[in-house]
């Protein structure tokens, strides 16, 4: 009797961090749990360099090391497991981005443009706060940096994602939606008013009739925040009728992450109406059939 057989796409992950950001585990130790858990192409994405020091970027003075050794890496799985060179840039307005062409030297194969910073305006004018911290710091953020407005925080948040698709520069845009991060059960803001839709919607809109390729993110899943992947069901279904490209990445920081909630993933795709996900090769792009 023949047994059916799901094909599902080839695996493939272009949100990794390591040893070289944040990540609790080297380049080398993720390239081997990604190559035995059947990886196909496997791109690194540290977190970039910003224009001040933080705990979880990338020192300037280790990008050298970082490109060496994830091209020697592409070197050793060579024939076996296609290894990307990539980083996850920040957009932080009037600051820096992904356009503003400060790592162009390195040769990337792609980047990952997102947003993870507001301007709290209660916090004087140079002031920047991330949103996916601990949900005490986040907390603290709404309380002290928004005066409770947390309005006006959902629209920082999106105003800033819009302004990062507009100045471009990169390939995929990174967790949508990572305000939600810190807001279980909808307890520190509602995301089903007309508001917060409009204030998506404005990121949504930016992204249409653009190259981008947005990321299904099961991140916030794997950490125990999400029980749904970046972005949420609703947007990715207007993504998906403005015919904006997806891929589905992990934001791996650990090997137990590369495949966490992959399925939840796929089915998240599937419900949008999605029958592709979008691979980056050396090669280039290719859409690959959910099934
Ligand atoms: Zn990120
Ligand atoms: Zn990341």
């Amino acid at each position: 009797m023949a047994i059916g057989v799901i094909l599902l796409p080839m695996l493939a992950n272009y949100h990794t961090h390591s040893e070289f950001c944040d990540g609790r585990i080297s380049a080398a130790e993720m390239a081997e749990a990604a190559y035995a858990a059947g990886f196909a192409v496997l791109g690194f994405s540290s977190h970039a360099p910003l224009p001040f020091q933080t705990e979880w970027t990338m020192e300037p003075d280790k990008l050298a090391d970082y490109v060496r050794t994830i091209r020697a890496l592409g070197e050793a799985y060579h024939g076996r497991m296609e290894i990307l060179l990539g980083l996850e840039i920040d957009y932080i307005d009037g600051l820096c981005g992904p356009s503003d062409g400060r790592f162009d030297r390195l040769g990337l194969d792609y980047v990952i443009g997102a947003i993870h910073h507001v301007r709290p305006p209660r916090l004087g004018d140079d002031a920047l706060a991330t949103v996916d911290d601990g949900q005490d710091s986040f907390d603290a953020l709404i309380s002290q940096g928004y005066d409770n407005n947390t309005s006006a925080l959902v629209e920082d948040y999106y105003k800033a994602a819009t302004a990062c698709i507009k100045a471009g520069g990169f390939d995929i845009f990174g967790h949508f939606d990572l305000i939600r991060k810190n807001n279980p059960n909808m307890s520190r803001f509602r995301e089903d008013t007309v508001h917060y839709k409009a204030a998506a919607m404005s990121t949504v809109d930016a992204l249409t009739g653009t190259d981008i390729i947005v990321e299904i993110n099961t991140g916030g899943m794997a950490r125990g925040k999400l029980s749904t992947p970046y972005p949420a069901a609703w947007i990715l279904k207007e993504l998906k009728l403005r015919n904006v490209d997806i891929c589905l990445n992990s934001d791996a920081h650990a090997s137990a992450h590369l495949l966490a909630y992959r399925d939840a993933g796929l089915q998240a795709a599937a419900e949008a109406g999605y029958d592709s996900l979008t691979i980056i090769t050396a090669k280039g792009r290719e859409r690959v059939p959910l099934e």
